[in-house]
């Protein structure tokens, strides 16, 4: 009879001298918690369930809508209207009947997210908004919890690992403030291929299993990007910041809730706009990091180059006379720049719409 038992289950792992049976034994003894049952926790939850993680979460308050299944490939057709978090608890069960598997219909939010929290040792940030990715960043750095998380846009994936205990970085210590939702696409809006997802979140599992194992190279002070229309990969050094208000030397309260639209005019500028004599009045400046400006320099504009990472508030004067003109890879980063600029009180400040992928 064709052995099912549970050493012959994780056997070609175990054969590998990184994980053997201690490791399994780690593994088995692990607790994660998966928030995002989409795109990218389909992928990290089969993957974390058949490499023998033996208590998953899987936090999502969604129902199966069917311009999802693209590229949540853990459901079927026939899902459709269901609760995706009790559907992929169902469905990894039947993957691993050795693991121990809870569904949670609800959100996360701010008076329950460390509830949650104490009771995983990691945590995959699996989500698609802002708000969610602020929520669990904090709450890692406050409760000491490991946190993988990921993003995607379109053909591009990003992913890193926040390990508080380890001294490394938060996505505060590069982007204090969380971006208001909507000033960057989400996948209903810009659409993503489903692959992408697929990928950052197979990566995910792979950056948990790593951590449970104590295996070196976890992407841990590190961001790495990846692009899949042309292989380019990109490693971010991702330093702790001192002054980071939530895991810098003072952390101070961080606003929860999105600051509503402040009523901003003309904050972004078409290319099409930019006639030599427009150009004159503005000086441009590419706020990409060393690594964007070095792969694809900015040659079509005159420029200055400060990166985003290096901003403070006092960077630009405001002598009320020159108009800046901000300029990032997509105009994402530039458009959240410019507003937060505004906001501070420099109100000659421009994103350029679309980037340099728009000078194309
Ligand atoms: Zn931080």
């Amino acid at each position: 009879m064709t052995p099912r038992d549970e050493a012959t289950y994780y056997s070609r792992q175990t054969v590998l001298p990184e994980v053997g049976i201690d490791g399994q034994q780690k593994l088995k003894k692990s607790r994660v918690l998966v928030v995002g049952a989409g795109g990218l926790g389909c992928p990290a939850l089969q993957f974390l369930a058949a490499a023998g993680v033996g208590t998953i979460g899987i936090c999502d308050a969604d129902r199966l809508d069917a311009s999802n299944l693209h590229r949540q490939v853990l459901y079927h057709y026939r899902d459709i209207g269901e609760p995706k978090a009790e559907l992929a608890a169902q469905r990894i069960r039947e993957l691993n009947p050795f693991i121990t598997v809870t569904a949670y219909t609800e959100r996360v939010h701010a008076d329950n997210a460390r509830a949650y929290f104490d009771q995983y040792d990691v945590v995959l940030d699996c989500t698609d908004n802002f708000e969610s990715k602020y929520l669990l960043n904090d709450t890692a750095v406050q409760t000491n919890t490991p946190l993988v998380q990921a993003g995607v846009y379109k053909f591009e994936g990003q992913i890193h690992v926040c390990d508080p205990a380890e001294g490394t970085g938060c996505l505060r210590c590069l982007w204090p403030e969380t971006p208001e939702e909507g000033s960057v696409g989400s996948c209903a809006e810009v659409g993503v291929l489903g692959m992408v997802p697929g990928l950052l979140g197979t990566m995910q599992a792979t950056e948990t299993v790593k951590l449970i194992l104590g295996l070196p190279g976890v992407l841990r002070g590190a961001m790495l990007l990846i692009n899949l229309l042309n292989y380019r990969v990109h490693r971010m050094a991702f330093p702790k910041n001192p002054a980071c208000p939530v895991c810098g030397n003072a952390p101070q309260p961080v606003r929860r809730t999105p600051v509503p639209n402040d009523p901003v005019t003309e904050l972004e500028v078409e290319i099409a706009a930019l006639t030599p004599d427009a150009l004159r009045e503005f000086s441009v400046i590419d706020i990409r990091e060393a690594f964007e400006t070095q792969a694809r320099p900015l040659t079509e504009l005159p420029c200055r180059e400060i990166p985003m990472s290096q901003f403070a508030a006092d960077t630009l004067a405001d002598d009320g006379k020159v108009k800046y003109l901000l300029c990032c890879a997509h105009g994402v980063r530039s458009r959240n720049l410019a507003l937060a600029l505004r906001r501070n009180g420099l109100q000659q400040v421009y994103s350029l719409k679309g980037g340099v992928a728009a000078l194309e």
